[in-house]
């Protein structure tokens, strides 16, 4: 008599989840029952590749934040992204930041007065450069000197620009407002060290590397997890939609985002977002809290197709600069309010007719909320405010929906005020706890584990935190069979 496997079902295909059933196909060779429930159409989840105007562009993940040692930058290397072949490619070679950051940006107060960046941030950036270089391949980042905790992982991550800003750290960090984050467990934050890059060939060919390690059939894309009954073994999974069969599993690894996670466990008005769980039982209460104290953030990008108009003064300028904006505390333009928390407008790389603003908070959320028109009135508002005898109009936008799209509700978690690194840790606990079943500890049953970003401690918000949660989940189970 054959034994029976294992029956393992893994909630999402971003990943987290993918990388979770990778190491399970392959560490586990075949000793596990594996399949991938994803309720988009894709697989990938937060990492979207798409194109603009001739572009690839990345509307989720964007860097790799450290190469040393990465998994992520690992996988991209093997699939032959970090040298794509445009003709294998479709002729898509330009991409974000293929030419690092120019030294020099255009830095404008509101109103149009060009402001001599070296008076103002040339020494900031210095001090800030001398530090992040050590932070960058420094084995112990706890030893380095105590700044706050979000300037710190600010310019580990963008090192290479202009000094640190209010802006950049709320997209870095997700937080819409800077005081919501603990900056004691932000502390714990780390980057890989060395370099942080943008993927010549797409963020997706990271996806379709981890797809392809798995045996044919493994991910079933449309199928969204209603209600997890949980109580006991077999886990039973029920779909949302009527005529997809419930599934029976061993062991449910979910790996939803915290957003959804959030939803399901919080109410919070969404909960027939189609990505919500009812967890039956409800999820403990020690779980429950670590979902609400963690702080799930919005960042968005806005990518414009950018073309020069013939002004009264003659020729039109040639490139599209890379535009820093210093808006006045006292409006002096027209400048919607949703524009006042971005603070740079700059082409995807030197030359190019695509220019990207990245968006965060209330503001991020607003402006998913506008209608194309209305998005490319409040661009033109603000480029007259900043550039007023340039005539730069934009043809079309493209933009991200991160926290509209039900089956994230978000794009990233960080350590907000009154949460903790053990929140994080209490993320990745599995269910039941030994003492809820009674049993033993060595009883414990691994019915429902939990990976994902928000779930790793150190890494949490990047797609190598994903991964690594779905590795260490995986080699969970490993070890629990292995006993
Ligand atoms: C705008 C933006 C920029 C970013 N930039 C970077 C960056 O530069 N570098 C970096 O490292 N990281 C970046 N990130 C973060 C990174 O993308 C994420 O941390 C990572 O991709 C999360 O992967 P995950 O597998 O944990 O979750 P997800 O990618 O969210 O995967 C979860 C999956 O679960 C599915 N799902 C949801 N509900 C259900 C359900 N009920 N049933 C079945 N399936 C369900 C979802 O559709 C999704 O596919 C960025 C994210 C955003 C949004």
């Amino acid at each position: 008599m054959v034994a029976k496997k294992p029956r393992v079902v893994i909630v999402g295909a971003g990943v987290a989840g993918l990388a979770a059933a990778q190491r399970l196909c392959g560490a586990g060779g075949d000793r596990f029952d594996v399949t991938v429930v994803e309720a988009g159409a894709r697989a990938g989840g937060r990492v979207l590749t798409s194109e603009f105007a001739g572009h690839r562009v990345e509307m989720g993940a964007t860097w790799v934040q450290g190469i040393v040692g990465s998994p992520v930058y690992a996988l991209a290397r093997d699939a032959g992204a970090l040298d794509p072949d445009p003709e294998d490619d479709g002729g898509l070679v330009p991409y974000e930041r293929m030419d690092g950051f120019p030294d020099r940006v255009l830095t404008v107060a509101e109103g149009g007065a060009v402001v001599d960046a070296d008076l103002v941030a040339k020494p900031v950036e210095d001090l800030y450069r001398g530090r992040s270089r050590r932070a960058v391949g420094h084995a112990d980042l706890g030893q380095l000197p105590a700044a706050p905790a979000y300037q710190r992982r600010n310019t580990r991550r963008r090192w290479r620009r202009v000094e640190p800003r209010r802006a950049q750290s709320r997209t870095d960090t997700s937080a819409d407002d800077l005081g919501d984050l603990d900056l004691a467990a932000e502390r714990e934050y780390r980057d890989f060290p060395g370099d942080h890059v943008t993927i010549p060939g797409g963020y997706y060919r990271v996806v379709d590397r981890l797809v392809a390690a798995l045996p044919p059939g493994t991910v079933r894309l449309g199928l969204q997890l209603r209600r997890l009954e949980w109580g006991r073994t077999p886990v039973r999974l029920h779909f949302a939609y009527g005529d997809a069969p419930a599934l029976e599993a061993d062991h449910v690894i979910v790996t939803v985002s915290l957003g959804v996670l959030k939803t399901s466990c919080l109410g919070n008005g969404k909960q027939d977002a189609a990505g919500a769980i009812a967890f039956d039982p409800p999820l403990p209460q020690f779980k429950r809290e670590a979902v609400a104290r963690l702080g799930f953030g919005v960042v968005d990008k806005l990518f414009m197709e950018v073309e020069a108009m013939e002004g009264d003064e003659g020729e039109p300028p040639v490139d599209f600069p890379f535009l820093h904006m210093a808006f006045r505390a006292h409006h002096v333009s027209e400048a919607p309010w949703w524009m006042r928390g971005t603070e740079s407008i700059c082409p995807v790389h030197g030359g190019s007719r695509v220019a990207l603003a990245w968006f965060a908070g209330r503001e991020a959320e607003h402006l998913e909320s506008l209608p194309d028109d209305e998005v490319v009135r409040g661009v033109h508002a603000t480029l007259d405010a900043f550039l007023p005898s340039s005539r730069w109009r934009v043809k079309r936008v493209k933009r991200s929906a991160w926290a509209t799209d039900p089956l994230f509700l978000g794009s990233y978690s960080y350590v907000a005020v009154g949460s903790s690194g053990e929140d994080l840790d209490t993320m990745a606990e599995p269910l039941p706890r030994a003492e809820d079943d009674g049993g033993g500890h060595d009883e414990r049953p691994l019915r429902v584990l939990f990976g994902g970003e928000a779930t790793h401690r150190a890494h949490y918000s990047t797609t190598h935190a994903a991964y690594l949660s779905g590795v260490r989940e995986a080699d969970r189970l490993l070890q629990y069979y292995s006993r």
